[in-house]
């Protein structure tokens, strides 16, 4: 973020702690898992720029986001063998531009319907927890 940028509470620019537990640098993103893990292994991949539109992703470097999801979806495919992963970009209160990556599970919440976004309290993961979904991740990026 630059200096004069009215966004300066941006929560992915600040790196506020407050997404969750950041699980890797990749090429031109941060890839975070969420203090919420109703659905194991979930996580929000953001630009390290901020940018608030996938158009204005271009050349390389929206060829190093592509890479990016791919590489970051992959890890949690491996990590979790989810029966799917869900894709998703919203922002219209947190407008940097990010996706939710979220596997899903034959057997477990909101299979066949869209994931649920807002952040559960009862569901929120002990720092224990998430070190260690975080380590099983890192493991295959
Ligand atoms: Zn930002």
């Amino acid at each position: 973020m630059k200096d004069g940028d009215t966004q300066v509470t941006c929560r992915y620019c600040t790196d506020a702690g407050d997404i969750g537990e950041k699980v890797a640098d990749l090429e031109v993103s941060r890839l975070w898992l969420t203090k919420d893990q109703t659905y194991r292994g979930r996580c929000i991949l953001s630009l390290k720029e901020h940018k608030t539109e996938f158009f204005q992703l271009e050349g390389e470097e929206l060829q190093a986001f592509a890479r990016d999801m791919a590489k970051a979806s992959k890890a949690l495919y491996k990590a979790f063998s989810p029966g799917k992963i869900n894709y998703a970009a919203f922002g219209d209160t947190y407008p940097h531009l990010h996706f939710h990556l979220v596997p899903k599970y034959p057997d477990g919440k909101s299979w066949g319907s869209a994931f649920e976004l807002p952040l559960s309290n009862d569901k929120l993961a002990s720092k224990e927890e998430l070190a260690a979904l975080v380590k099983e991740i890192q493991k295959h990026l």
